[in-house]
């Protein structure tokens, strides 16, 4: 199949979080499963100069409310698939990818509404002709009313379908509705029931109304987002189009996570010298933070965004009164307010707990990998990729029992039905979401659990041998992605 993805980020592009890993890696999976993938990506600052390998001598040119809007398109092998990234320097060539200073970049709508009409643009030019069209978030979503209204005609794309996943239903790109007279779009198109979103432009929202298919990236988040206390207004929509949503789990990229081929790490391991590979990590970890080396004691790490959604709010109250038994490293940058409360936690116990308020590639690998527990307390989360890392490393997880944490982490063993399927081990610990006290019941039986040496390696075993791969998601996709053109087809007649 010849498949197409549009994103905001990709890793090693640029990345500010686990959408990132995901379309790097599904993108990844793809092109080795032998399809054809070609993956357009905004040039922004932060892209390594060193992977870019040419580019396309004539620029894209399109109107733009009115304007004439000139981009390159850079271009970068990365393994199995073509790169092509928009470089439009006003737009791009800035110090963050979405904001500064803790405030999204006033031309948001703008930048994203170009990002969209270059992409089209671009392929168009390349001569690329899809059969699907991938679009990540509400940063890519308006390909799709695009590509329905404005180039449905075009020869080699116009009959091309499309998906688009939500990775959080929280970001939508909601924009106040003067931005719509940049699209060209038919102003009937700005109704309630396809764009407009209380008043205002809903990038996210104009996607859902026109994509085939609609991912997002857990069973469990697929049901919530449908109910009014987790769909955003959304709901309704979602909730209208059950026959096309689909929950599909993200998996970890294990060529970039792998405690046994981790060059971060001071000592590499696998299951079978689990331990003594995880005491070096721990020991090394220890050293780099200033915490006592102790061996025995147990260690919490945490690496996350910094954003209420995290519920690191209520980690730091939990966690408030158990700091005699237990060192706590916390990885995280994002909202300044989080970051005064950790740091401020951090700064009352110098000798247990450790914050770095910086996104540290390296520091996050060896945190996984040191760390014995890992705390991932979401107030909601649609996959999370930090528990299945951090599972794959033998460190085990504490979670809210939400969206993809509820199907990825268990507490409680289920034995296999007699025909040997569905059976599951126990490799981690559960609290109630949104609930700082049975977070600290989740946390006081993990720390309970780990001085029973044996049966805490089960379940961190159970853990590193979970399958968290692609493999597991990678035939979904396929089938959705053949479901997303038989469904363009048949409306198109
Ligand atoms: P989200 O996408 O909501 O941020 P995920 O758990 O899906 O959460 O993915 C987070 C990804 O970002 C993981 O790869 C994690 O290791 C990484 N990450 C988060 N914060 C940092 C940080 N401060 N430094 C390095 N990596 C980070």
């Amino acid at each position: 199949m010849k498949i197409l993805q549009v994103a905001s980020e990709a890793v090693p592009f640029c990345k500010t979080g686990g959408l990132a890993d995901v379309v790097g890696a599904l993108s990844q999976r793809m092109g080795m499963d032998g399809h054809d993938v070609c993956l357009f990506l905004p040039k922004y600052r932060c892209v390594e100069s060193g992977l870019i390998t040419g580019g396309m001598a004539r620029p894209v040119t399109f109107t733009l409310g009115g304007e004439t809007v000139t981009v390159h398109l850079r271009y970068a092998q990365w393994k199995s698939v073509s790169v092509y990234l928009v470089d439009h320097p006003e737009s791009f060539d800035r110090s963050e990818l979405y904001g500064a200073g803790g405030k999204d970049y006033p031309d948001n709508a703008r930048r994203f509404i170009l990002f969209c009409r270059a992409v089209l643009e671009g392929v168009k030019v390349l001569g690329f002709r899809p059969e699907v069209i991938h679009l990540h978030d509400w940063q890519a979503a308006l390909v799709a009313p695009f590509l329905k209204r404005l180039y449905s005609d075009t020869p080699g794309l116009g009959g091309a379908s499309t998906m688009l996943t939500i990775h959080n239903l929280a970001y939508q790109g909601v924009f106040p509705a003067e931005a719509f007279g940049l699209t060209g779009l038919p102003q009937s198109d700005f109704t309630p029931e396809l764009m407009e979103y209380y008043g205002n432009f809903g990038f996210l929202k104009a996607g859902l109304t026109h994509a085939d298919v609609v991912t997002t990236v857990s069973p469990t988040y697929a049901r919530e987002i449908q109910s009014a206390e987790r769909g955003f207004g959304l709901e309704g929509i979602l909730a209208g189009r059950t026959d096309t949503l689909f929950g599909v789990l993200n998996g970890v990229d294990y060529d970039l996570w792998d405690p046994q081929h981790d060059h971060y790490l001071p000592k590499r391991y696998s299951a079978n010298s689990f331990v003594q590979g995880k005491a070096a990590c721990k020991a090394e970890l220890q050293r780099r933070c200033g915490l006592e080396p102790d061996p025995e004691v147990p260690l919490i790490g945490v690496v996350s965004r910094l954003d209420r959604q995290k519920g690191l709010d209520l980690a730091a109250s939990a966690l408030k009164d158990r700091t005699g038994r237990a060192q706590i490293v916390i990885l995280g940058v994002g909202d300044a307010e989080l970051a005064g409360l950790l740091a401020g936690f951090a700064g009352k116990h110098p000798k247990e707990v450790f914050f770095k308020p910086e996104f540290d590639e390296p520091l996050a690998h060896l945190v996984y990998a040191g760390a014995d527990i890992f705390l991932m307390p979401s107030r909601f989360e649609p996959c999370g990729l930090g528990q299945m890392i951090a599972m794959r490393y033998g460190a085990v997880p504490v979670a809210s029992s939400t969206g993809g944490l509820a199907d990825t982490v268990f507490e409680e063993e289920v034995p296999a039905s007699p025909g040997g399927r569905g059976g599951r081990a126990a490799n981690g610990f559960l609290a109630a979401p949104e609930d700082g006290e049975d977070l600290g019941r989740a946390i006081d039986r993990a720390l309970a659990a780990y001085s029973a040496r044996d049966s805490w390696r089960a379940r961190a075993l159970a853990g590193m041998e979970s399958d968290c791969s692609w493999d597991r998601s990678a035939s979904i996709y396929e089938d959705l992605y053949q479901r997303s053109r038989r469904l363009a087809a048949s409306s198109s007649k």
